[in-house]
């Protein structure tokens, strides 16, 4: 913490700010990346379509099945990925373990799950480790 004026401060950008928490562009910076996840995710479904004439999305789909596309579907990691911080926030936090969670019934919303999961507790993940966050954003 580098509060030496009281001045409450961004954990990961430093700047300075009218009360304590994440700056803006910081929280829509994090937030875009989580969205991207999925948004990667949800496209990577797009590749595995062949072709299907002109007016297609891309002609990268002529090639037929994409097989980093198929293992990108799966989820695996992402989900690997988006399990391991809830695994980690939900026993710092003395939260229910992941393994009573009910799993959800498709595979988007599992990651949709995961991704809100690590939004609603994105000012507490980013304050026990401000420094990655930060590099993570580029800031550093
Ligand atoms: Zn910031």
């Amino acid at each position: 913490m580098s509060e030496i004026d009281n001045q409450p401060s961004c954990p990961v950008c430093s700047r300075t700010r009218l009360e304590v928490g994440l700056c803006l562009i910081c929280e829509k910076r994090i937030c875009q990346m989580l969205d991207d996840l999925y948004d990667f995710w949800d496209a990577a479904h797009g590749q595995l379509q062949p072709a299907r004439g002109a007016g297609g999305r891309s002609s990268e789909m002529s090639i037929g099945i994409n097989v980093a596309a198929l293992s990108f579907i799966g989820g695996h990691d992402i989900l690997r990925l988006l399990h391991s911080w809830e695994a980690w926030i939900r026993q710092e936090r003395k939260l229910t373990p992941p393994a009573f969670i009910p799993k959800p019934e498709s595979l988007a919303k599992e990651i949709a799950n995961a991704i809100d999961f690590a939004k609603a507790h994105l000012l507490w993940s980013v304050n026990q480790h401000p420094a990655q966050s930060a590099l993570a954003l580029g800031w550093k």
